[in-house]
């Protein structure tokens, strides 16, 4: 079988591009008029339906707007895609000829709506991509996956968009390149795509996440794009034009994983992926950590107890020290770490004591 998502020979990833929503006929026929005009794509993507956080907010045309993403596929002659929540979605995007479906983030983190979906595509051939539920749970992604491949023979793709997490970051998902390389390790025939529109929430962050998947290896790309993005219904702050993709697309550094220097390259990224994913775990916990010594300093502040208790410290460190040795962690190390851990600590509380509002 012809595989669909792939990396075409020249290692150009197989793109999918068009707006977040599908808002009229003429921006759809405009953004991918102009796509043409500007980049290689494969597959026309556009919102029908679109899961909003909070109601009241632009809520997708439904039927109407299929019915123009199939004038739009017949004019230009290009092939199409849409997200579907559920069977009636699914029905609905064969019967006005949409060419792949996809499965978005707050779909496949729910069995019920999966396997509704899954069993709509009982006896279909269209293709199917899933991305990845909105917690980091490798298992649920795996079982969006399963329950699509035992209703359908045609091929399933998925997309990493990252993964939902509390408190500010630099991102809107959190990429956490581990989670779709482990996926990747486990499933090595499915196809990965990275949507790097959805996981950095700006425009900005397109390219070095986009350069990112490339060095990994992934499979295609999916980026949002608009004929004017600040005027865009939904997800204004990510979407581009098509000629700043099709910049974009021309500053990727494609790498051949043959070459010995392109697979170690790989392999490079690969590690250091991992290692970013976890420097920014640690961090997110320290944060968390000094969070709860803040508390801690303002009961002591109102029951006036003092900062340091030095016994509950010696405590720690003892039993840290040894946990730590047992990990094969060196003295020194452990030593500088946690003092230095606790030093920050104790700041924090001391601000707490004289802060007059507390
Ligand atoms: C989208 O692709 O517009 C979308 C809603 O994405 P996600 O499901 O990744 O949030
Ligand atoms: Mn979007």
């Amino acid at each position: 079988m012809k595989k669909l998502f792939k990396r075409h020979s020249d290692l150009t990833p197989f793109l999918i591009s068009g707006p977040c929503s599908a808002e009229s006929f003429e921006q759809l026929y405009a953004t991918a008029n102009q796509l043409q005009q500007h980049v290689n794509f494969d597959l026309f993507r556009a919102g029908i339906w679109k899961p909003r956080t909070r109601p009241n907010s632009f809520e997708g045309y439904g039927e109407e707007a299929l019915k123009w993403l199939r004038d739009v596929k017949q004019d230009l002659t290009i092939q199409t895609c849409v997200e579907v929540a559920n069977s009636k979605h699914v029905d609905l995007a064969l019967k006005y000829e949409v060419d792949v479906l996809w499965i978005g983030a707050r779909t496949s983190v729910n069995p019920f709506s999966v396997q509704d979906i899954a069993d709509a595509l009982q006896g279909t051939h269209v293709p199917v991509m899933i991305k990845n539920p909105i917690n980091p749970d490798l298992q649920l992604w795996i079982g969006a996956l399963e329950r699509i491949q035992q209703s359908t023979d045609a091929e399933v793709a998925v997309i990493h968009r990252g993964f939902s997490s509390y408190g500010s970051s630099l991102y809107r998902n959190e990429p956490m390149w581990h989670i779709p390389i482990e996926f990747k390790r486990l499933f090595p025939d499915v196809p990965i795509l990275c949507d790097p529109s959805h996981i950095g929430g700006k425009r900005e962050s397109i390219y070095p996440l986009a350069q990112e998947a490339m060095d990994l290896m992934f499979d295609g790309l999916m980026i949002e794009s608009h004929i004017k993005p600040d005027d865009a219904l939904s997800d204004a702050k990510q979407q581009i034009t098509p000629k700043r993709l099709q910049n974009i697309l021309e500053r990727l550094i494609l790498r051949n994983p043959d070459d010995i220097s392109g697979s170690v390259q790989l392999k490079l990224s690969e590690l250091r992926s991992h290692i970013d994913s976890i420097d920014e775990t640690i961090l997110r916990d320290i944060v968390t950590r000094l969070e709860l010594i803040e508390k801690i300093g303002v009961l002591k502040k109102q029951h006036n107890i003092p900062i340091l208790q030095v016994e509950r410290w010696g405590n720690i460190l003892k039993r840290l020290t040894g946990l730590g040795t047992d990990l094969k962690l060196s003295e020194k190390f452990l030593n500088e770490f946690l003092n230095s851990l606790h030093t920050e600590s104790i700041r924090k509380q001391i601000e707490i004591l004289n802060d007059k509002k507390v």
